[in-house]
């Protein structure tokens, strides 16, 4: 299988190494060390880091293996209208690969590094050896909401346990540069995550990937110089831009293997269709 061939590349064990140290610390030193694994407070929280490191580690699972979404050979992108009145929209919808020498759907890019379009891709991650793309966003997203939430608790319990902890009759120091070291560490993966998660959150809520960002500057900017002003033509409303990505159903949204809602990827709805 090619697909089991993705984890063999460093930041993939990169990723795994640093998931099952912390998973490992946090339970078997600080927990232990606060509460310790036996107590009823030591072993509910046990129990309830292993469920959701178990749910980040599910999420990374199908990240890795969920294919993007690739361009199918037989696309032929859909003119409705071929009557050459509207030479500028034809133009849009006829974009063409010059590396697939494929027509390009609506939202979809060439990555450089899987060689192949991608269907809505976001941006091509090395930490999942796999780019981030229609089928496997809603995956990409748990991942950064569970993983933010499993670094925080981590990092609480890395406070709670040095704050009990008695540390004045040993004097030994070698403890302590632990506890710093875990410390930094689980504070700098919180901070980075968080932020990630909160530039995606963003991003969900305009209905805009990475990449249509970076390009939305850009169309910006060049309104702005003809007077004009620029939106993103896939912004419908929030509350439908998170539908579109997490589901119709509220109550599914944070279960990664709900992906029914998901369409074909080669259409988007635009806000011109819905208003
Ligand atoms: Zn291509
Ligand atoms: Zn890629």
């Amino acid at each position: 299988m090619t697909k089991i061939k993705r984890f063999l590349a460093l930041p993939v064990l990169t990723v795994f190494s640093v998931m099952g140290f912390a998973y490992y610390v946090t339970l078997f030193v600080f927990i232990e060390d606060w509460v310790g694994l036996q107590s009823s407070a030591g072993s509910l929280n046990s129990l309830i880091f292993t469920f959701l490191a178990s749910l980040c580690l599910f999420c990374f699972f199908l990240c890795v293996l969920t294919d993007p979404g690739y361009v199918p050979s037989s696309y032929v992108p859909d003119v409705e209208d071929s009557s050459d009145q509207q030479p500028s929209k034809n133009d849009a919808q006829l974009k063409k690969c010059d590396k697939c020498s494929t027509y390009k759907p609506p939202r979809a890019h060439h990555c450089r590094v899987c060689r192949m379009c991608i269907l809505r891709m976001d941006h091509h991650c090395s930490w999942i050896n796999n780019c981030v793309g229609h089928w496997n966003y809603k995956a990409f997203f748990l991942l950064m909401l569970y993983a933010t939430i499993v670094s925080s608790y981590s990092m609480v319990m890395i406070i709670s346990s040095a704050l009990k902890k008695d540390w004045e009759p040993d004097g030994r120091i070698s403890p302590k540069i632990f506890y710093v070291t875990c410390g930094v560490m689980m504070a700098s993966l919180t901070i980075t995550l968080g932020t990630l998660l909160g530039w995606h959150v963003y991003l969900i809520l305009h209905n805009m990937t990475t990449i249509e960002y970076y390009e939305a500057i850009r169309a910006s900017w060049l309104a702005r110089k003809s007077g004009l002003s620029y939106r993103h033509p896939f912004h419908l409303s929030t509350y439908k831009n998170i539908t579109l990505v997490l589901g119709p159903n509220m109550f599914k949204w944070l279960c990664p293997t709900s992906v029914n809602h998901l369409k074909d990827g080669l259409s988007f709805p635009a806000s011109r269709d819905s208003s």
